[in-house]
């Protein structure tokens, strides 16, 4: 008699503790990114995998940021994807942590640690799952593939875009991002992140005649950036079919940001001025200065009504010399509500946590638009402790943890015939 899903439900609750300690072990490993190494971390990856029997094959675009990827099932019935990113962020200045980052200490109820929410205990999550399906000999009908990427935090450009352009993610037929959620949401769609670049140019002077002679770039650029934020009118647009994901995003915004009118930023562009140069001396009348701002597109967003709407920012700022590039390459991107990746895992996050959850649109960008650019319905869900991402003192709770797996497990049983 073959494995049940009652009865891997039972074995990932009777075995938790391995799970934890999984995490742990992955927190100690410091895998900073940009200023540490991933070797480290991804020979664990692949020793770890080794040991439950699944065969793992690294990959790389470059020699700093090793991928792992690997595989369980045969080719008789859909293929899922499980992605997660084991580089993390620095820790940033130590007198603000109340425990060693690397510590992976678990007390009662939390793990301790740079990485435990972004996203290493995301990672042990799928690691234990292929584990439990390989060492129970799950009579899967399909295919669990793992994608496990190591330069997240820097971009993905020799991670998840590269695997996505070489092909290794084709003909899947859904995939989840294990990356950090609350609970209550599974985010299946955000906004496309781009990046406007103004330039003004003027006339040099000496800085004694300013006013009187030269043409400051500086100043002409402050104009133009007065009126950036008419940017935040534009609107994405959202099919009827959107519209429960639409609603639901807004009200997460609403709860989570707690500042009026938040909720617009879902289905709103938004544009941030980041970084500003200009100028060469203090004596010179500046003939240069350029603004680097970061453009989000809500999904739906018309690139050539926002084209037209920095045209006429530029236009009514009564200034010459102005001009602008961007260059659109990242959209707004989503999954269907209806996509059987996001059933599951709403059914069994309900079940499992007895609460409410919702599938929802994020205001942030992630690797998960790679796959949805290669048409893949795509989710992420992940354990979190949103407060200690990418700041101190990050931590998970062990349940949070311990739940994730499960419902990955549960969804990944349902997706490949195991009843
Ligand atoms: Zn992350």
């Amino acid at each position: 008699m073959s494995v049940t899903k009652d009865e891997l439900l039972k074995i990932a609750t009777s075995r938790s503790n391995e799970l934890i300690e999984l995490t742990a072990k992955l927190i100690r490993i410091n895998s900073e990114n940009p200023t540490g190494s991933q070797r480290e971390v991804i020979d664990f990856v692949k020793k770890y995998l080794e040991e439950s029997g699944i065969e793992a094959e690294e990959l790389k675009a470059n020699e700093a940021f090793p991928c792992v990827l690997a595989k369980i099932g045969n080719d008789e019935g859909p293929s899922i994807i499980l992605n997660g990113h084991v580089d993390v962020v620095p820790a940033g200045d130590l007198s603000k942590w109340r425990f060693d980052p690397y510590c992976g200490e678990v007390t009662d109820t939390l793990i301790l640690g740079r990485g435990t929410s972004d996203m290493k205990a995301g990672v042990a999550g799928i690691l234990f799952a292929m584990r439990l399906l390989k060492e129970s000999e799950a009579p899967i009908k399909g295919n669990v593939r793992l994608h496990i990427v190591s330069d997240e935090e820097s971009g993905g450009q020799y991670g998840t875009k590269w695997l996505c352009e070489q092909g290794y993610s084709d003909q899947a037929d859904a995939c989840i991002v294990a990356e950090p959620t609350s609970n209550f949401t599974i985010e299946i769609g955000q906004k496309g992140s781009n990046e406007l670049v103004l330039k003004a140019h003027g006339t040099s002077a000496h800085g004694s005649l300013g006013n009187y002679k030269g043409d400051n770039a500086i100043i002409k650029l402050t104009k133009v950036l007065q009126n950036i934020g008419r940017l935040h009118e534009i609107r994405g647009q959202f099919s009827l079919d959107q519209a429960q994901a639409l609603e639901n995003s807004k009200y997460i915004a609403a709860s989570k940001l707690e500042m009026p009118g938040i909720e617009n930023v879902i289905d709103h562009v938004t544009a941030s001025v980041g970084i500003i140069q200009g100028g060469t001396k203090l004596n010179m009348v500046p003939d240069y200065c350029e603004a680097r701002v970061d453009i989000r597109l809500p999904i739906g967003a018309d690139v050539t009504e926002v084209d037209r709407a920095i045209q006429t920012i530029i236009d009514d700022s009564d200034v010459d010399g102005v001009e602008y590039d961007v260059t659109w390459k990242n959209f707004g991107n989503s999954t269907s509500i209806d996509a059987p990746i996001v059933q599951a895992i709403k059914k069994y996050a309900e079940e499992i946590w007895d609460i409410k959850v919702l599938p929802a649109y994020q205001w942030a960008s992630s690797d998960a638009r790679y796959y949805r650019e290669k048409g893949i319905p795509t989710i992420q869900y992940g354990p979190a402790n949103t407060e200690g991402i990418h700041s101190y003192n990050e931590n998970v709770d062990i349940q949070d943890v311990i739940n994730a797996n499960k419902i990955y497990l549960l969804s990944l049983c349902d997706l490949l015939g195991i009843n």
